[in-house]
């Protein structure tokens, strides 16, 4: 039965908020459960957003408290908010069932609200300028630990979560199977419902799965970090450049635009001395012009253990114009909570740390 991928190997209970609603229907009809029984347990756990089985009132005693010794109920524990005196933004600091920490941010934006969530506790894809990875991956996250992300932070603002960004620690593709899931029940109409045009992925560039990912009929965008348009550049700057040349990405993307219609949008975080050239603007133009790709510029954040420096604003702006004087659709990312350790994996790994400098406002 598939649901028993979920139970975990070591005799552990089956991850309940994991299943698919027919999945859930074949579990609970084994047991014997009326036919609608799945439907309202499902109606409960995506829906109503519920925090354990107890919520569930309108089903039975006796079942909840069966279900309760059965399955494992996943839920995060919030371990520290910080919010930006900026722009509003929030970033959450959840623990895990097992003690691992993610993050997850709220963003507040005209079009309405963002969550950008972890697909991974850890990350092993070694990006020189990225905190995330300074530790190594842990392990993968579950769909339901994907979807709890969401589900808390909805809860915990009292607002709709519109867009949905797969940016924060993690490689979505190195987790593909269960970030699929996550997906599929997300965007379901039995759950959350959100739109599959406002999710989008952002990976590091795993050609295979790239393309797999283009077969899956799915309208989500897809976001290439490719952080510099030469092979020469981009190992410097990502190991996974070594696996995967410009070249074999470039088809990679084509085939996803072939296949879903889907502009592909390149992520480019400017480096100052690295990849801020003219001749830099000049190759980068040169790949997103057949892909019509939308790039957006994102300054390098500087992490601490790491030596990388903004450029002056003044070139991000040239670097911008040069773009658009090709024709390529191109933003500069807004900065947001900047002031909350912004980038990926800062906070995680301040907390760990003890480090207790800060900016914003905290709640721990
Ligand atoms: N692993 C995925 C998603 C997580 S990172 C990926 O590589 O796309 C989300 C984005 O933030 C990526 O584009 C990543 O390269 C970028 N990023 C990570 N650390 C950064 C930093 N210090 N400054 C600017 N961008 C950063």
């Amino acid at each position: 039965m598939r649901a028993e991928i979920y139970e975990k190997k070591a005799g552990k209970k089956a991850d309940i908020k994991s299943l698919s609603l027919p999945e859930l229907a074949e579990v609970l009809a084994d047991r014997g459960e009326k036919p609608y029984r799945a439907a309202q347990m499902y109606e409960w756990m995506h829906r109503k957003l519920a925090r354990g089985f107890d919520e569930m009132t309108n089903l039975p005693k006796a079942f909840r408290e069966s279900c309760r010794e059965q399955y494992a109920y996943t839920s995060l524990r919030t371990i520290c908010v910080q919010e930006s005196r900026m722009d509003g933004t929030k970033k959450y600091l959840f623990e895990l069932s097992d003690g691992s920490l993610v993050e997850s941010v709220w963003m507040k934006y005209r079009h309405g609200n963002s969550v950008c969530i972890s697909s991974q506790v850890g990350c092993r894809m070694g990006c020189r300028f990225c905190a995330s990875t300074l530790d190594g991956l842990e392990r993968n996250l579950t769909p339901s630990e994907m979807l709890d992300q969401i589900y808390a932070i909805s809860l915990l603002t009292g607002e709709r979560v519109s867009n949905v960004v797969v940016m924060g620690t993690g490689e979505p593709l190195d987790n593909y199977d269960n970030l699929l899931k996550f997906i599929r029940m997300l965007t379901d109409e039995n759950g959350l419902h959100i739109s599959q045009r406002n999710v989008t992925v952002s990976t590091c560039g795993i050609v295979p799965e790239m393309k797999k990912l283009a077969e899956e009929n799915l309208q989500i965008t897809l976001a290439l970090s490719l952080h510099a348009a030469t092979d020469e550049k981009r190992c410097r700057l990502m190991p996974i450049a070594r696996r995967y040349s410009v070249a074999e990405l470039m088809e990679a993307c084509g085939y996803y635009f072939e296949k879903t219609g889907r502009r592909i949008t390149f992520e480019y975080s400017l480096v100052g001395g690295v990849n801020d050239t003219q001749e830099d603007g000049e190759q980068l133009s040169r790949l997103a012009k057949p892909l019509c790709c939308h790039v957006n510029l994102i300054p390098v954040n500087p992490v601490r253990e790491r030596e990388f420096v903004q450029p002056a604003m003044d070139r991000v702006y040239a670097f911008q114009k040069l773009l658009e004087k090709n024709r390529i659709n191109v933003t500069i990312r807004r900065e947001m909570g900047r002031d909350i350790d912004g980038a990926c994996g800062q906070l995680r790994r301040r907390h760990r740390s003890g480090l207790q400098d800060f900016g914003g406002n905290e709640t721990c």
